[in-house]
């Protein structure tokens, strides 16, 4: 048993949140009260804008989902025409990426690379879980840095390291 430090009330203590540093390796409050206290939180206007700007990115990127559902006919033409238009840029890039994939590649591991390729979900894009582009790092074509990820959120990834 345990006195919560906000509400006074002496509790079980299961009743309180683990802290690994705390002498009984409980949390001084009890749940509720955290619970109540990171509701307080949360109902903050600075908090509340907050929630809606991201409920309002992820509606952006349901509405441009449904766009492109709906469009796909547009998209693709206007794509085929900026590849038409672009094919020397295009085949610029592809060589370079290629170049970069070769020359991050670990010898051994072809076969490996290839299955997950092959093995790909439909609707996935391999990932470079730490981008091959990157300039901070060392760049790994290798398995353990692929992962598979749905397209939209491969695009959206881009190049940055993930958080
Ligand atoms: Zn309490």
């Amino acid at each position: 048993m345990k006195f919560c430090r906000i509400c006074n009330i002496e509790k079980p203590l299961i009743k309180f949140a683990t802290r690994k540093s705390a002498k009984d390796g409980r949390r001084n409050e009890c749940k509720l009260c955290t619970n109540k206290k990171h509701k307080m939180y949360r109902d903050t206007p600075e908090q509340k804008k907050k929630k809606k700007e991201r409920r309002k990115k992820t509606y952006c990127v349901e509405y441009y989902r449904i766009y492109r559902k709906n469009n796909i006919q547009k998209i693709r033409k206007s794509a085929n025409k900026w590849a038409k238009n672009n094919k020397e840029y295009r085949s610029h890039m592809q060589k370079k990426r290629e170049v970069l994939k070769r020359q991050s590649s670990l010898y051994g591991y072809e076969d490996e690379i290839k299955n997950i390729y092959i093995n790909r979900p439909p609707g996935h894009h391999v990932d470079h879980i730490i981008p091959l582009n990157h300039k901070d790092v060392c760049r790994l074509h290798v398995p353990w840095n692929l992962q598979y990820l749905p397209a939209i959120e491969n695009l959206k990834k881009s190049n940055k390291l993930c958080q």
